[in-house]
């Protein structure tokens, strides 16, 4: 099954850069930064990454400068020696980002983007603001008459700095939120989710658009973590272009540079709406580096230097699984069944270099592509029971 580009041309965005690209400075150099690294050699680009753990996961394919994100001197350096800064957390602070924007530095995207994004709040705001449908939400205010707008249970999630269900919170009795309260939190109905889906969408300088196959997740419950993805989703046309249109909206609505992941609901009365926006390469995505034409890591670095965006085709279905650190995993990782798999046809893992273990924390992916979907994921659902990270101290 062959999935097309979705290119449209929008306005030229007038912060283009005049140059084409050929240095990205990334802020954090996590397992994101460590893959857009190996796909910039194959364009010609050069990274470097801010970090503050020396050896972080991207080190073994870029240069390294050891600092906190959020280190303006830092933050200087980094674009001194690079030609756009574009991102790999988003725990970045915007007022910083804006203010090296101000000195003339091209950031994708852009701190107006992450200052939205970086907030649930501020998300959500902007989804109503367009129109765009996601679930009933307020702030909650500090009383108890807001976890009880959209009924219970309700979810209640903080405005910044949760990911991967860190900062989620499903309240089924109301002393349940007793400690949430003083800490700046949303309330969102809860929403009876028959599918969760997700999309990459690349944009870059000129407005063109590129929409990658719609996808489907499914989470590990026992930590909220999005656990395997299989694309294509198995949904209805209809779902599918109801997904991209809004993809596109968004995107363009955000006049945003770079890739972006966008999470939605499907509903069990057949509603779609938008769960939640990335600015950055997002692991519902990792299965486009075998899988497409071009990788989203790929696609984000040509967005951000203002390349032309490349093919989304889908060559072939797929199936991927994080590789998360087993419960009482702690220390130096340990891998089982890697043997396995490398004699696996179509299946490759990714390892991300990291020095030690914790329950659930993510250590790499596994991705099976296959003649069809049905194969690639029975491959990836047997891999998934003998490929394991342990730590040396259980
Ligand atoms: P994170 O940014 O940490 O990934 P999300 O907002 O995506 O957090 O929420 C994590 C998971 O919690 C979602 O994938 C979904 O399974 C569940 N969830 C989030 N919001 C709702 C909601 N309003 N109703 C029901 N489930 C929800």
């Amino acid at each position: 099954m062959v999935i097309n580009a979705s290119l449209s041309a929008a306005a030229a965005n007038s912060a283009a850069p005049a140059v084409h690209h050929r240095r990205v400075g990334i802020v954090g150099g996590g397992q994101l930064a460590r893959m857009m690294a190996e796909a910039a050699r194959k364009i010609g680009l050069t990274i470097v990454v801010l970090d503050p753990t020396p050896g972080c996961p991207a080190r073994e394919f870029a240069d390294q400068i050891v600092g906190e994100f959020d280190d303006a001197e830092k933050l200087a350096e980094l674009a001194a020696r690079t030609d756009v800064i574009t991102l790999d957390i988003e725990a970045v602070s915007a007022a910083v980002l804006a203010a090296l924007e101000r000195t003339g530095r091209v950031v994708a995207p852009n701190a107006a983007v992450l200052g939205i994004i970086q907030d649930k709040l501020l998300q959500k705001e902007f989804l109503a603001r367009h129109d765009l449908p996601t679930s009933a939400f307020r702030a909650l205010t500090g009383t108890t008459a807001d976890l009880e707008a959209f009924g219970i249970p309700c979810v209640v999630k903080t405005r910044r700095h949760g990911y991967d269900g860190r900062g989620v919170k499903v309240v089924e009795r109301i002393a349940d939120a007793a400690e949430l309260l003083d800490t700046p939190c949303l309330v969102e109905a809860r929403v009876a989710i028959a599918k969760e889906l997700a999309i990459m969408a690349a944009r870059n300088w000129h407005g063109d658009i590129a929409l990658y196959p719609v996808v489907e997740a499914e989470f590990d419950r026992r930590a909220n973590i999005l656990d395997t993805i299989q694309a294509p989703a198995c949904v209805t046309d209809s779902v599918i272009n109801t997904c991209r249109a809004l993809a596109e909206r968004i995107v363009n609505k955000l006049d945003g540079v770079g890739i972006f992941g966008i999470e939605f609901f499907l509903t069990s009365d057949g509603q779609v709406l938008v769960n939640e926006i990335s600015p950055r390469p997002h692991n519902s995505g990792h299965y486009t580096i075998e899988a497409c034409a071009t990788s989203q890591f790929e696609q984000h670095l040509r967005a951000v230097t203002d390349m032309s965006l490349g093919s989304v085709a889908l060559v072939r279905p797929a199936a991927s699984f994080n590789l998360l650190g087993e419960p009482t995993a702690f220390g130096s990782p340990r891998f089982a069944g890697l043997e396995v798999a490398a004699r696996t046809p179509g299946a490759t893992v990714h390892l991300y270099g990291k020095h030690s273990v914790k329950p659930f924390r993510k250590m790499g992916h596994v991705t099976v592509t296959g003649a069809t979907l049905e194969h690639a994921l029975s491959t990836a659902r047997s891999l998934k029971q003998v490929v394991k990270v342990t730590g040396s101290t259980p």
